[in-house]
């Protein structure tokens, strides 16, 4: 096993990686700008080095200095968390020309994956199915119009580089075709640098699901099931849950296997996930797959009892797995929400300020994985997620609501958060019933009802605003000023001030 190990990202991915290791007896290091030094992963860590660099993102993708700080500090593996450096290939290369472990794959299988078109066609060849489309960059207009007819309308122009849901048009009629393609290639290359922009049939109405492989690097693969990611807004993931109330047990196995296969066709090490579109017909359809470690991990690690970051570290110490599949079962039920720093009520505008004061929901099937506390500063410079909330329960409906209690007692002062917006979803009969898919925020969930029932979220709101927990709870409840009558009352009174 590793002495040391370095953790080139920040925020609550940093922590939690920091905590796995701290489990395995490996030591810690930090890298952090200047803007973050008093970040909880910053005082977390064993060691901690700070980067410097023009722009504060721009350290954390400063490979070279990332590496001299690895070499500096003693670090034997780097683990890249997700996002920044994670799913850049030669990063992965620059830490095996370093001499230093990579924790997650080799290179070649971030590169393949990394571009979809490359990975359509490499998914194609291993006989799982892939959403209907070329498996190269369209160039020439006539040959869009033609696919696109063959396709049969609504199209999905995607970006071959893309992620984020940047440069994806969807186009519904031959009229739109063109100016959409013009568009999606100039965001493509302003995003990603590659205009290259290919074609999908759109699906309609349909589920994201994922399924969590790892494999170590003696051969053995493994998948944990499936995560339903549905709840989406823009193609960006709010609330992910496993297990997926459409999925039964011979689906997840099938769903298992052609993971296997698509893991297994990249020579894939470490942890990855395959996500597919899941239609109403119940098939299902290789979107991309994702070579690091997600955001929403958690809710497997609940479920399946494993703890993904430690097995990844352990992978990369050249060490096999420490499960098999038939060890894999699964237990109960486990829903993540994203708690982003953003204006539910105002278009999920990005939020900034100094987090005032912060009590995060506790209590059993609550978890918190946190990279923020009271006084952390939250900036422009990067993600507006401050944290992920993961309920467990015995089932869905006992996972909803311990989640429903735990937002009403996530208290952030100073900083406005999604969190009023995960209770309206955790309150909505569609989502309660299951029956929802990636269409259900921009087609079901009504946010003019949202916006209008603001008062009745009066106590949460004001909780997460700079405007005070108490001053709008009384302002919301007025007969609570009344002069109390009783003892009892009186308590009451204190208790649910002091709650
Ligand atoms: P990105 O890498 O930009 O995030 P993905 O390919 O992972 O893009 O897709 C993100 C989301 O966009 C999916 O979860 C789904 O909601 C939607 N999407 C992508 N491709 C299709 C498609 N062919 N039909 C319908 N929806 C799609």
């Amino acid at each position: 096993m590793f002495k040391r190990i370095l953790i080139s990202n920040r925020g609550e991915i940093a922590v939690r990686i920091m905590r796995a290791a701290r489990e395995l007896g490996v030591e810690t290091v930090a890298v952090f700008h200047s803007v973050d030094k008093e970040m909880p992963f910053v005082h977390y860590a064993d060691y901690a080095w700070e980067l410097t660099s023009e722009t504060p993102k721009a350290g954390y993708l400063d490979i070279s200095q990332i590496i001299e700080l690895a070499h500096k500090s003693g670090a034997e593996a780097i683990h890249p968390g997700y996002g920044f450096l994670s799913e850049n290939a030669k990063f992965s290369q620059a830490c095996i020309d370093a001499g230093i472990k990579f924790i997650g794959p080799k290179p070649h299988a971030i590169e393949v994956m990394g571009s979809k078109t490359k990975a359509r066609e490499l998914m194609a060849a291993a006989g799982v199915p892939i959403v209907p489309g070329t498996k190269e960059k369209i160039t020439d207009m006539n040959r869009l119009h033609e696919i696109a007819n063959e396709l049969v309308y609504p199209v999905l122009l995607k970006a071959a580089s893309g992620g984020g849901g940047k440069g994806m048009r969807k186009v519904s009629s031959p009229n739109e075709l063109e100016s959409c393609f013009e568009s999606a290639s100039r965001e493509a290359l302003k995003s990603f640098g590659d205009d290259s922009i290919y074609i999908e049939k759109y699906i309609e109405n349909p589920k994201h699901i994922e399924i969590q492989i790892i494999a170590d690097e003696h051969g053995n693969y493994v998948h944990l099931g499936e995560r339903d990611c549905s709840v989406q807004r823009r193609h960006q993931k709010l609330i992910e849950e496993s297990p997926s109330t459409v999925l039964d047990e011979s689906l997840r196995y099938k769903m298992g296997e052609v993971a296997i296969a698509a893991a297994k066709a990249c020579n894939y090490v470490n942890a990855g996930t395959i996500e597919f579109l899941f239609d109403k017909h119940k098939n299902f359809y290789f979107l991309e797959m994702n070579t690091r470690l997600q955001v929403e991990h958690p809710v497997t690690e609940l479920v399946t009892g494993f703890d993904l970051a430690k097995e990844q570290i352990r992978i990369a110490a050249g060490e096999k797995l420490s499960f098999t599949q038939s060890d894999v079962t699964w237990k109960g039920h486990a829903i993540e929400c994203r708690i982003n720093a953003e204006d539910p009520f105002n278009d999920f505008m990005p939020d900034t300020g100094k987090i005032k004061y912060l009590r995060e929901p506790a209590g059993k099937g609550i978890r918190c994985d946190s990279g923020v506390e009271s006084g952390s500063t939250i900036s422009i410079y990067f993600d507006s997620m401050l944290a992920k909330l993961i309920a467990y329960g015995r089932n869905r409906q006992e996972a909803i609501e311990r989640m429903e209690q735990a937002l009403m007692n996530y208290r952030i002062k100073g900083i406005k958060t999604v969190i009023p917006f995960h209770l309206a979803v955790m309150r909505h009969e569609q989502f309660r019933a299951g029956s929802f898919d990636t269409g259900f925020i921009e087609q079901v969930f009504d946010f003019d009802s949202f916006k209008k029932i603001k008062d009745e979220f009066a106590e949460v709101i004001a909780a997460i605003t700079a405007a005070g927990y108490l001053k709008a709870k009384a302002q919301a409840q007025p007969e609570r000023r009344k002069p109390k009558q009783s003892k009892w009352k009186d308590y009451r009174f204190i208790s649910r001030r002091l709650f």
